[in-house]
């Protein structure tokens, strides 16, 4: 049967060019970074040419590049220290964050008795952006923090407005930037972001290591203790393969961006058009959604929800109604209990996010198994 997969805002299939580029460094060059000896120093010169060559696709300083294990460590470090070592009081973020920031943000409200705002959400999924300049006349040593493009629906949120917002406001901002890194430009001169975070298994490249955009000065300090190594910010022996994996990831996702954003798009077009064809009450949760992403609601009884996925998989299609943790799950989703109605909420909906592997062929195959469902 074919495998036809529809996941990727999950994870992706790792680059062929990836593969080979770890293969080489688990090979040749496995010796310590920190080592001094050559094969060290080969290590060390690997994990420096990465962080330039990360660094450069978005406009940072290698400085300002910190890799950790993935999204999640960094969204935690930079959260965690933002309160402990910066004295941040308040945190506002949204209800519809990854669960990496929502829970870190309730875990430091708990121990810290940090105060905790959340901006208010449109039903289309848009951060409300007056209620976040209401929130800031509030003067409190603040960090906002709030995504760029939701895991679940793909919604969008205008860097370049909140960032002006938050340096208007004398505030911190972070910006949990997963699902967007390789798949869009991000230029961090331009940006006063103080502090983004990705991982590479979301383009193209291995799991198990991220990294933490740190603006230079921040006075971040670091989550673990140990080593030097990360400047002593994240110590522990880097993962030099994973790295080179992702910096290799990161050059083939921007240098192929505009083609791969052009192929995605019209795949997702098709799609949204099929699905008007052949289920013509279908609607799409948020508006203006990033191009490899799309969330709908199915005219369906609501009996086919807690049994839509693993009918699918049986049919040879993997994805998913919302994050990869809550899949299979039939409690719905903290972000679409954020912009549906009760109602709808109980509704089948299926999250179906494209990488430039995806063909219309395999939008013909979704569809086709829908239909029989
Ligand atoms: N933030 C967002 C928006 C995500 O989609 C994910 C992954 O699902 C994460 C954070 C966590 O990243 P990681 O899997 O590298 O821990």
């Amino acid at each position: 049967m074919k495998k036809v997969y529809f996941d990727n805002a999950s994870t992706t299939p790792i680059h062929p060019e990836v593969i080979l580029e770890m293969t080489k460094v688990m090979t040749e060059d496995y010796g310590n970074p920190s080592s001094t000896h050559s094969l060290g120093r080969s290590a060390k010169n690997i994990l420096e040419l990465s962080r330039k060559s990360i660094a450069k696709q978005i406009n940072a300083t290698a400085q300002e590049i910190i890799f950790t294990s993935c999204g999640t460590e960094a969204n935690n470090w930079i959260l965690q220290s933002a309160v402990k070592d910066l004295k941040v009081e308040r945190i506002i973020t949204s209800k519809i964050e990854h669960h990496a920031v929502l829970y870190t943000a309730q875990a430091l409200q708990y121990e810290y008795g940090i105060q905790v705002d959340f901006v208010k959400v449109k039903p289309n999924g848009e951060i409300d952006l007056t209620h976040l300049v209401e929130l800031l006349s509030d003067e409190k040593k603040t960090l906002v923090s709030l995504m760029h493009v939701n895991n679940e629906t793909g919604t969008i949120l205008d860097l370049e407005k909140v960032s002006q917002i938050c340096q208007e406001h004398n505030t911190l901002f972070h910006s949990d930037t997963v699902q967007s890194i390789g798949k869009t430009a991000i230029d961090l001169q331009k940006l006063p972001i103080d502090f983004i975070v990705a991982s590479a298994h979301k383009f193209h490249g291995p799991k198990g290591v991220g990294f933490a955009f740190v603006r230079k000065n921040s006075g971040l300090q670091p989550l673990f203790f140990g080593g030097e190594q990360e400047k002593g910010q994240r110590p522990g022996t880097e993962a030099v393969h994973q790295i080179a994996g992702m910096a290799k990831a990161l050059e083939l996702s921007i240098n192929n961006l505009e083609a791969d954003r052009n192929h995605i798009s019209v795949v997702k077009s098709y799609l949204v058009e099929r699905l008007s064809l052949d289920f013509p009450g279908f609607k799409i949760n948020g508006e203006n959604t990033f191009y490899n992403l799309l969330n709908v609601i199915l005219p369906f009884d609501e009996s086919k929800t807690s049994m839509l996925l693993f009918n699918l998989d049986m049919k040879g299609i993997a994805i998913a109604r919302g994050s990869a943790c809550q899949s299979g799950s039939i409690r719905p989703s903290h972000v679409l209990a954020e912009m549906l109605s009760e109602s709808d909420l109980k509704k089948p909906s299926l999250r179906i996010s494209f990488s430039h592997f995806n063909t219309k062929e395999e939008v013909d195959l979704l569809i086709e198994a829908l239909k029989s469902i």
